[in-house]
């Protein structure tokens, strides 16, 4: 495996800073569906809260190593073999490859078509619909508005008897205001050409298995997958697989972890006054917003590199001769691993209250559904970089990001009594501007551009690879499982 950057920084104090690894971390097993079960916002409330959409930011910090989108940087030529596949293996990854180049213009169209008509949080019925028609087009059974959720929809397919069920997850929604800034457009596409090649080298190489192909509604916020999760979606699948775009290396793809993350609604409520005849008849709300917004700003001159903090403040019929009686914030709080965030988290809360205590406000906090950081499979990444590389030229990193995603749940899966669930969420570069990462509009236009695109088809080929050889190779699904139960019981040592 060859990667093109070590963990840390250079230098003698390279161990403070040097970034956690992908996999040992800290459990959240103390989560239990039941206790931190989120509920879907109603029409209302997306409406209201549609600016609130900042969750899976894949900003890549160092900008020298960004492949920006003047570069024209060709690919590296296709490399026929592969020192490490049986010749069987070799077959069926032909048949992945001339699938996907068959499939190209068909999902680069789609891709388009979901660009051009980006939806937010729990609204994706445009993707949903195209989507789920094209897998039906290609010989899945689909069912949409799948367990409760109107957006979600499953895909399936099985061949033969017996064998393992493979997950794949194809994210649909946009931001608010800022369109497909974070490229869901290409992890939906990519799902689907994942599926549709696997399916074609089990039918061909006759290997047994199914697929069970996800669409996953409101990752930027509402946690679609948790919903899922919590409703049984992953329950069948024996392995799980998705792929996330932002900036990076040229033809590069990142199998490092994620944070851990938790969201908090903080109302305050006052009584309003006259501000100029009688302000102290008033409460102040807005006071109380503005304390605990500065209260946060001290505290994070104390907090970890490793960690974040950061939120808005709203209201309503604020007015400057009016002592505002009302006042809203979201907050979003990250650290590396979800015991350290709960601590982390605690302090934050100890603002909230504070505030409402300074300013003899009534506070209430609203702590929502938490994403846990990513537990990558090592037995997983470790193939994956390896085809990519020896077959594809592309390069592995495992730095990671401190933004999150739901599908940390998802891999966390073995505490939610799932037999067993291994994950691997491969981050793959897309070209784009200077500090035009996930969540600008220079990203969203990096979404649609070509190269975008033939960067998500290779990961698609390399994924379908991987799924394949999870289905046929009891060898390498073992490695799976043993790395599961390794990063399993460090986590049960650690928690
Ligand atoms: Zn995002
Ligand atoms: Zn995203």
């Amino acid at each position: 495996m060859s990667t093109f950057q070590d963990d840390g920084l250079p230098g003698c104090f390279s161990g403070l800073f040097k970034r956690r690894k992908a996999i040992s971390k800290p459990s959240p097993s103390y989560y239990t569906p039941s206790d931190t079960k989120p509920s879907l916002p109603s029409a209302n409330d997306m409406k209201e809260h549609s600016c609130f959409s900042p969750t899976c930011d894949y900003s890549f910090s160092n900008l020298s190593q960004w492949w920006i989108s003047d570069q024209s940087i060709s690919p590296p030529p296709y490399t026929p073999h592969s020192a490490s596949a049986s010749s069987a293996t070799e077959d069926a990854w032909k048949i992945i490859d001339e699938t996907t180049d068959t499939l190209d213009p068909q999902l680069r169209k789609l891709s388009l078509q979901i660009h051009d008509h980006p939806e937010i949080m729990f609204h994706e019925t445009y993707a949903r619909d195209v989507l789920s028609a094209f897998m039906g087009e290609h010989g899945f059974e689909v069912t949409t508005g799948y367990l409760g959720l109107p957006t979600a929809w499953k895909a399936e397919y099985s061949y033969g008897s017996g064998g393992r069920v493979v997950g794949i997850n194809s994210e649909m929604d946009a931001l608010s205001g800022l369109g497909h800034a974070c490229g869901h457009n290409l992890i939906a596409v990519s799902g689907c050409g994942v599926a549709i090649a696997l399916k074609a080298a089990m039918e061909q190489k006759n290997i047994p298995g199914k697929i069970v192909l996800l669409g996953t509604p409101a990752e930027e916020s509402g946690g679609g997958k948790i919903l899922l999760l919590d409703r049984g979606g992953y329950k069948e699948m024996d392995f799980c697989l998705m792929c996330h775009p932002g900036p990076g290396p040229s033809h590069s793809f990142d199998t490092g972890s994620t944070s851990a993350m938790q969201s908090f609604e903080v109302e305050y409520f006052g009584q309003s006054a006259h501000a100029g005849a009688a302000p102290w008849e008033g409460t102040n709300a807005l006071d109380a917003a503005f304390l605990a917004y500065s209260s946060i700003s001290v505290l994070r001159q104390q907090i970890k590199p490793t960690h974040r903090i950061h939120g808005i403040v709203s209201g309503k019929d604020w007015l400057p001769n009016v002592i505002p009686d009302y006042s809203k914030m979201r907050w979003i709080v990250r650290a590396p691993t979800w015991p350290e965030l709960k601590v982390f988290a605690d302090k934050v809360q100890n603002c909230f209250k504070a505030a409402a205590l300074a300013t003899s406000c009534e506070v209430k906090i609203n702590s929502e559904a938490p994403y846990f950081d990513l537990n990558q499979n090592e037995a997983l990444a470790e193939a994956f970089s390896c085809v990519m590389k020896e077959r594809y030229g592309m390069d592995t990193s495992s730095l990671g990001t401190t933004a999150s995603t739901d599908f940390g749940n998802i891999s966390y899966g073995k505490s939610l009594s799932i037999p067993l669930m291994t994950d691997i969420r491969a981050g793959l570069a897309i070209p784009t501007k200077p500090n035009g990462g996930n969540h600008t509009p220079a990203f969203a236009q990096a979404a649609a551009t070509p190269e975008a695109h033939a960067a998500a088809m290779r990961v698609t080929r390399g994924l379908a690879q991987l799924a394949f050889r999870g289905l046929q190779d009891d060898t390498f699904y073992a490695q799976m499982k043993q790395s599961f139960m390794k990063s399993s019981r460090s986590q049960l040592e650690q928690s």
